[in-house]
């Protein structure tokens, strides 16, 4: 990594740019705008200047692009190429907590090279959404050293690519994995000690998702319990991790404090985003949320734990 003077405001996300095909026991969506840096971008998007950077295949509709630049998310890191935009298949069970995934047809991004340009380059926060460990480790090497660096990722890369991965981790301050994942990586079974494991290869920030019950966030030796918000309706968890990750790390890059307190504060803002994109398939509800309605929940929030 090159040594940044300053660096340039808001965050940068390179991640995956999906068409979905998603079935859960309250409907399903075919070829919906989906993907782990779209979910993302639209949770920090309330933050911050969000800039992606991704490939969609000559397949990905126009009006995603609209919707995308209507919401205020720079897409000039977004390459358009010839070919399919990548595609996952997926369903959950009664247990939401957890996708099976039926198809991961990587298409444009099987040969991706991210072309970062001068504001991707000198980001003061970036964050490596779900997507092939070599691509993230790409994206680290041409990165002038920001601010802060998160990782997210999932069991078909910890499975697939774990070298990568192990590459990857050694450079980034924050880890973001599901609780299934991190004890699937560490090979430990106790979340205290999968966490101890973690951090010993990198990230001093550790945050366990846990579905429906929420979230661990371990910041160096402090640790918080975010229970998630409870919903009288969920429809789709699909990008539930995503969409917290935005809004944790949209909120850092808003405050640039880093302190546990800060990371905390950062943490109920992630749960609170997270909560109403469950609440619809692709991004139908993140993207007609308000800051009004986000500012309310969360002090709904807040009175709600202890
Ligand atoms: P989440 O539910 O937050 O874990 O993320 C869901 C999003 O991740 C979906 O929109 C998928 O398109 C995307 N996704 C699924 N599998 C992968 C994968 N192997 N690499 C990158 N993105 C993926």
């Amino acid at each position: 990594m090159k040594q940044s003077k300053r660096g340039v405001q808001g965050l940068t996300v390179v991640g995956s740019v999906a068409l979905d095909t998603i079935k859960t026991p309250y409907g399903q969506v075919e070829r919906a705008l989906g993907g782990s840096a779209v979910y993302f971008s639209c949770a920090a998007r309330f933050f911050t200047q969000v800039r992606l950077v991704g490939v969609v295949g000559d397949d990905f509709l126009n009006q995603h692009v609209a919707l995308l630049e209507k919401l205020g998310i720079d897409l000039t890191g977004l390459e358009r190429v010839k070919g399919k935009t990548f595609h996952w298949k997926g369903r959950y069970t009664d247990n939401l907590n957890e996708a099976i995934t039926e198809k991961t047809e990587l298409n444009v991004f099987a040969n991706f090279v991210p072309k970062l340009l001068k504001q991707h380059v000198e980001s003061q926060y970036l964050f490596l959404a779900n997507i092939h460990p070599k691509i993230q480790y790409q994206v680290l090497q041409d990165v002038a050293r920001p601010k802060w660096i998160a990782c997210d990722t999932m069991n078909f890369w910890i499975q697939s690519a774990r070298k990568d991965l192990l590459q990857v981790l050694k450079h980034v301050d924050i880890s973001l994995m599901n609780d299934s994942e991190i004890k699937m990586f560490t090979g430990e079974h106790q979340i205290a000690k999968a966490v101890k494991a973690l951090m010993k290869l990198g990230p001093k920030i550790v945050i366990v998702k846990r579905g429906e019950y929420g979230a661990w966030c371990f910041c160096g030796k402090k640790y918080y319990a975010m229970p998630a918000v409870l919903l009288s309706e969920l429809k789709d968890p699909t990008g539930a991790g995503d969409s917290f990750a935005g809004g944790f790390l949209g909120y850092l890059a808003k405050s640039g404090k880093t302190s546990a307190e800060t990371v905390k504060d950062a943490a109920v803002y992630g749960t609170v985003v997270a909560s109403f994109n469950v609440q619809s398939f692709s991004l139908d509800r993140l993207a007609l949320l308000t800051q009004r309605e986000l500012i309310k929940r969360r002090s709904d929030y807040l009175k709600s734990i202890l």
